[in-house]
């Protein structure tokens, strides 16, 4: 009776409680290419939780450097791997949350690896979005009888300040890159910040996403670079919305999740680069630190919190501050001649690692932890009563 009640509300409360914290940091680092020259990692350990670079003297005295993250995946993990430790997180966007997945890393060190797959996609090698969206529809599934869902999604890409929608097929070349089709991001209480102008496709078979994220990959703002001639210096973003109702009580809930691929986040040396891509390199850099900015105000528990700076902080604002589950993945290359920006990549993977999110809110019209810890008082008192 009272005690198993009591004890499942707990574990209720539990769960709820164990969505706060900081958000999840998972570094991941890139193995060698093939066909590269061999050199020796500045990998000098890792475990689970922890990574150590070697480094040459101007970074440390001791020529090595310690970071420890929630997880660490090493340069043989799998794609699978990696997705066994983000579904729990993924699943939580079909109970009502807002999920936020982002890859930052300098370009080349896997962001679109993790996220999207290698060029070549094979059910092996594909990454977070398509397993992501193909474990929402078996839980959407399996839950038919008690919850009925709709999922659809979005994918826009912000490139030199321009939100774009990537989900276009009309008249796609004379369009893009439509200089002028930039779209508004809004913030409204009732469907938290979106874009209500990027085209919202609702989808139900994993088919129907590998077509649209084909488009959208073609679609994305591609050019060559000397480091990477699939480099991108756009930030892409999928946004998979998720209407739940309950059948039986008629309740409603939303959820949404962001997967984001940042733009590079290296430091453009700006005598190397002019015209187009000097505006791109100073836009990214914008955004990026505009992100830092948001993350050192968050960890600093400063009342405002600059998400206006830049678009890619309005557009993740419901997903960096109080009430989301948000989780990075911090890329690295294993390069010596990439150590520089290794180090800072890890030291912002470390700042973001401490930024303490409130209990992670689930945006349905009837529960919050208030509830539940009134509900567990009334028990407990109850229980105490009847012993
Ligand atoms: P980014 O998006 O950060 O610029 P990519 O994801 O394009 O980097 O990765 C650069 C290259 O390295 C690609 O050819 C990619 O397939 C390969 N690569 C990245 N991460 C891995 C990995 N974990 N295992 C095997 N190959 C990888
Ligand atoms: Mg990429």
């Amino acid at each position: 009776g009272y005690q198993r009640v009591l004890e499942e509300n707990r574990k209720l409360y539990n769960q709820v409680q164990d969505l706060k914290g900081s958000i999840r940091v998972y570094c991941r680092v890139r193995p060698f290419l093939p066909g590269q020259p061999n050199s020796v990692s500045t990998v000098d350990w890792l475990d689970e939780g922890s990574i150590t670079i070697n480094t040459p003297a101007k970074y440390g005295k001791d020529g090595r450097k310690s970071f420890t993250f929630n997880k660490v995946f090493g340069p043989s993990a799998t794609q699978e791997e990696v997705f066994a430790d983000t579904q729990p997180l993924i699943r939580s966007a079909l109970d009502g949350y807002n999920v936020c997945i982002f890859a930052y890393g300098q370009t080349g060190s896997g962001k679109t690896h993790t996220m999207t797959g290698p060029k070549e996609l094979t059910q092996e090698s594909v990454g977070v979005n398509y397993r992501a969206l193909s474990d929402l529809f078996l839980i959407s599934e399996q839950r038919k009888e008690t919850i009925s869902y709709l999922i659809s999604v979005q994918m826009i890409e912000i490139y030199n300040e321009q939100v774009r929608d990537l989900l276009v097929t009309d008249g796609l070349n004379k369009r893009y890159p439509f200089e002028r089709n930039t779209l508004e991001i809004r913030n409204s209480s009732q469907n938290g910040v979106n874009v209500p102008e990027a085209n919202l496709v609702p989808v139900s078979s994993t088919s129907e996403v590998i077509k649209l994220m084909n488009l959208g990959q073609k679609n994305r703002a591609v050019g060559a670079t000397s480091m990477n001639d699939r480099s991108s210096r756009s930030h892409s973003c999928l946004t998979v919305h998720v209407q739940g109702r309950e059948l039986a009580s008629g309740m409603t809930l939303r959820g949404s999740m962001h997967l984001v691929d940042l733009a590079g986040s290296e430091r453009v040396d700006k005598s190397e680069v002019v015209g187009d891509r000097l505006k791109e390199a100073q836009h990214i850099n914008k955004s990026l630190s505009a992100l830092g900015d948001v993350i050192s105000s968050l960890s600093q528990k400063n009342s405002h919190v600059p998400y206006r700076n830049s678009k890619l902080t309005q557009l993740l604002q419901d997903s960096l501050g109080g009430q989301a589950k948000t989780l990075m993945f911090v890329h690295i290359s294993p390069e010596p001649d990439a150590v520089g920006e290794t180090i800072s990549t890890l030291k912002f993977a470390e700042r973001v690692s401490t930024v303490e999110l409130g209990a992670a809110r689930i945006n349905k019209d009837n529960s919050d932890v208030k509830e539940l810890k009134e509900q567990i008082a009334n028990l407990k008192a109850a229980l105490a009563r009847k012993e």
